[in-house]
């Protein structure tokens, strides 16, 4: 029977990433976990983790990360720093990695989560780094005391507008419907907090500066009055987009706005091929529910693992 690198490759190391390779490490199985940048993904940006089951005081991101991480090593996963140009299957699957390098396996678990979308409006790339931010706990401490901007509805706003708050008393959100999509008690504690001025029916139509951020040019949608008012800072928490390139140029279906059709078994159209986590489609998009979607993606291919050996 061939040797291949690993039995199974798990592309991408947040929540979702980390639980199917502690699961699969500990199934028996040889993974290797392939990641770009450092393991935890878009979590590595949050300031206080606190609806994660059992963990009643809260934990960073960093930390949360750097635990899972250890977690998965420890019942013996690999892990290697690339980036993954292509995935490809025959008999079995062929990733290509960035320095021309592949790796073989019996199965794949993709988890590469996703990005943050652009607002699209004028001023936006010109500063993005020069003001405009995509990370509250990233850059927010640049901008202490200062005045801010935030856009969007969901619970990344509500809970980043939340943590900037903690460094300034001038928190302006503004969400372009007039109520949030974040979750109830998220919301209602934004609305509460006496350092976030809430500005519902509003949109920003274009981001103005010299080599930094100067100002916002706002719109009212119901009224359809524009202004436009200083500020130090936009960020800008418009959603995500999937990573799903790999899958799609594997040939997995998409739904219509990218993201990975899965069975309850975290299984896509593809057998051996698996998706986890924001990248899914449908998900909840928690890290409970990503971790929860890493363990049964391992679990299931561990059977499926085993059962293509059996044929060999
Ligand atoms: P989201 O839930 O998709 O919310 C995006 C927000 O941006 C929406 O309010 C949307 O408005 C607004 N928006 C989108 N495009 C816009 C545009 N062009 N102009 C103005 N506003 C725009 O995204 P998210 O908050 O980043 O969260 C992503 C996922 O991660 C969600 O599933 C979320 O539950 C999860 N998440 C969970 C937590 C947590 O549990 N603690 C924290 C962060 C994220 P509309 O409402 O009008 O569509």
């Amino acid at each position: 029977m061939a040797v291949f690198d690993a039995d199974l490759i798990i592309i991408g190391a947040g929540p979702a990433g980390l639980t199917a390779a502690q699961y699969g490490a500990r199934a028996n199985l040889k993974v290797l976990v392939i990641e770009q940048l450092s393991p935890g993904g878009q979590i590595l940006v949050i300031d206080r983790l606190e609806n994660y089951p059992g963990v009643t005081e809260g934990i960073s991101g960093y930390d949360f990360s750097l635990a899972l991480y250890k977690q998965a090593e420890s019942f013996g996963a690999s892990f290697l720093t690339e980036t993954v140009t292509s995935i490809k299957k025959d008999e079995h699957f062929t990733v290509e990695l960035a320095d021309g390098k592949t790796l073989t396996a019996f199965a794949v678990i993709l988890a590469a989560g996703s990005k943050p979308s652009l607002l699209g409006v004028p001023g936006e790339t010109e500063f993005s780094a020069k003001g405009v931010s995509y990370c509250a706990t990233c850059d927010g401490p640049s901008f202490k005391n200062k005045k801010m901007f935030v856009v969007g509805g969901g619970d990344a706003a509500c809970e980043e507008a939340s943590y900037l708050s903690r460094l300034t008393e001038n928190v302006v959100l503004v969400h372009r419907r007039d109520s949030f999509r974040a979750q109830k008690a998220l919301a209602e504690r934004t609305m509460k907090n006496p350092k976030i001025e809430v500005r519902f029916n509003t949109v920003i139509k274009e981001i103005k500066g010299d080599k930094k951020v100067k100002s916002v040019v706002l719109e009212n949608n119901k009224t359809g009055k524009t202004s436009e008012e200083e500020t130090d800072a936009v960020f800008i928490f418009a959603g995500t987009v999937p990573q799903s390139s790999l899958a799609r140029s594997l040939g997995a279906e998409l739904d219509e706005n990218g993201y990975i059709i899965t069975d309850q078994k975290m299984a896509t159209n593809i057998p051996g091929f698996y998706a986890v986590g924001d990248i899914r489609s449908n998900a909840f998009r928690q890290i409970v529910t990503a971790a929860a979607d890493g363990a049964v993606a391992a679990h299931n291919a561990s059977g499926y693992i085993d059962e293509t050996k059996s044929k060999n």
